[in-house]
């Protein structure tokens, strides 16, 4: 690890966004993006990062008019040689935002939805697939249950039976930057983070579990699997030392012989990664056929909003809704946390049927940290905070926003052909 980064657990990845000081020309565009204040050096002056204040969200680099922002962990040749050695067995991640994406890399329109040719092309590069969608599924019902738990606890002062119930708020956890800014600015809310790992982050050990006893009938440690996300805060997020738990089942259940613990994750490439990869495999995305994906790849509509602001919180509420009321949550409900607007909020008033008494929820949603997040958590800290559950996802409009999105010229400006796809105009 680098000497200087002092906010970094060993063996995570510090750092991995960067600014070449040769091509940067000081004009200050990073710094309106960036939500930590990480970026040093006066206008007109060539800029740098504080490694210990960045949270790898890559704003800064798909907002540089000068292109002079770059990643610094580039993974590309080390999965192309995983896809070559016959002895492993790649299993491709690929997160709700990137089918609406990867298109534009190879001449579609912006906002092509191209999920069965991203399958196509990946089974033509030699993955096997594990849609992180249903990964986003899991993820979905973990929060959605830890919040009826802490909510009944709150307000009912329900058992936990030996568990730690964390307070209200709860905050969703599926962002890895917004996970590190907690930590990094806030450690005190680190409770209010919902325990549930990100649904990159469950799909790995299931990909090392089932996936490899299961489905793809392969010594689990011959599996290597790559997240194909929209964000290179994932680059991070898969080297934090903690999340190597395919492991320790396994070793637990004597079916491994490995003496050392594997990441969960091996790598991550970004959706530029993909389609640079496709592109030196020599895999013709427009040509490719559209295929089926495989029995990992069954996912819900709820898995699918993960992608953008609003969907992880209305994905786990109507969860949440249904397993107190044993009704679906009408869409109508939703219509105030949708849009880009910064702190969106919304009132639900459902039925606890086990405690036969009426509960208004409180939810909110941060769309992008900068300029946003603050007041939030100046309000939660002073105990005045309405809120019950608050969805905060660190780029604004979500992941479909992430750093590891193709690069338009007028930076993100491409957020704007997606927006029919999620019922906005
Ligand atoms: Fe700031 Fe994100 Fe860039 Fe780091 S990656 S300097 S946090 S905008
Ligand atoms: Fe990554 Fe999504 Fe968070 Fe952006 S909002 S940093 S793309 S997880």
């Amino acid at each position: 690890m680098n000497a200087e980064a002092r906010t970094y657990q060993r063996g995570e990845i510090p750092g991995i966004i960067a600014i070449d000081a040769s091509r940067c020309k000081g004009c200050d565009s990073c710094k309106r993006y960036c939500p930590t204040g990480a970026i040093t050096g006066m206008f007109g002056a060539i800029h740098a990062i504080d490694m210990d204040k960045c949270i790898s969200c890559g704003q800064c680099l798909i907002n540089c008019p000068f292109d002079s922002i770059y990643e610094t962990v580039d993974t590309v040749d080390a999965v192309i040689a995983k896809l070559r050695d016959k002895r492993v067995t790649v299993v491709g991640i690929p997160a709700p935002a990137v089918r609406v994406a990867i298109g534009e890399e190879f001449g579609m329109a912006d906002g092509s939805l191209v999920t069965k040719k991203m399958y196509g092309a990946m089974k033509s590069a030699g993955f096997e697939i594990l849609d992180n969608n249903f990964a986003a599924d899991l993820t979905i019902m973990e929060e959605g249950t830890e919040f009826i738990v802490r909510a009944r606890h709150a307000l009912f002062g329900e058992e936990a039976h030996g568990h730690t119930v964390g307070p209200l708020p709860q905050f969703t956890s599926c962002c890895p930057a917004w996970v590190r800014f907690v930590e990094t600015t806030h450690p005190s809310l680190i409770p209010n983070l919902s325990s549930a790992k990100s649904p990159q982050q469950m799909a790995g050990p299931l990909a090392k579990t089932y996936g490899a006893l299961e489905i793809w009938k392969k010594p689990p440690e011959s599996i290597y699997t790559v997240g194909i996300m929209p964000c290179t805060a994932k680059k991070f997020e898969a080297s934090r030392p903690e999340f190597n738990d395919a492991y320790h089942f396994l070793k637990e259940k004597g079916k491994t012989g490995s003496a050392t613990p594997y990441p969960d994750i091996d790598t991550v490439l970004t959706t530029r990664d993909l389609a640079r990869l496709l592109k030196k495999m020599k895999v013709d995305f427009t040509k490719v056929d559209e295929t089926d994906g495989g029995p990992l790849t069954e996912y819900t509509g709820a898995g699918t909003i993960f992608g953008n602001t609003g969907g992880v919180m209305e994905a786990a509420l109507r969860t949440a809704y249904k397993v107190l009321t044993g009704n679906e949550l009408r869409p109508i409900e939703f219509k105030k946390v949708r849009g880009l607007k910064g702190v969106k909020s919304a009132s639900v008033t459902l039925m606890d049927a086990k405690y036969d008494k009426e509960v208004t929820v409180n939810v909110a949603v941060v769309n992008g940290l900068h300029g946003n997040i603050e007041p939030v958590l100046k309000s939660i800290m002073a105990g005045t905070s309405p809120y019950h559950f608050i969805e905060v996802m660190n780029c604004p409009g979500g992941c479909v926003n992430g750093g590891g999105q193709p690069i338009k010229s007028g930076g993100s400006s491409w957020l704007r052909a997606a927006l029919p796809l999620f019922g906005w105009k």
